[in-house]
């Protein structure tokens, strides 16, 4: 299955997953970009994700 996974130590909190892919990304508590566990992932919003994201440091891992 593929996941995606972020490089937090790239991020720039931008927030453009947050946006164009709530299902998957959030902001947890300590102020980080999360990725929801999920049984599956939408891979459209995801590329979008991806693609959008200002750091690159968005990525797919598989498992
Ligand atoms: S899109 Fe990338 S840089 Fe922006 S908040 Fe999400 S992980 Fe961080």
């Amino acid at each position: 299955m593929k996941v995606p996974a972020i490089d937090l130590g790239e991020c720039v909190d931008c927030d453009a997953c947050l946006e164009l892919c709530p299902t998957v990304f959030v902001r947890n508590d300590v102020c980080y970009i999360e990725v929801i566990e999920l049984p599956g992932y939408p891979e459209e919003e995801v590329e979008d994700a991806i693609k959008n994201c200002l750091a690159d440091c968005i990525i797919w891992e598989k498992l």
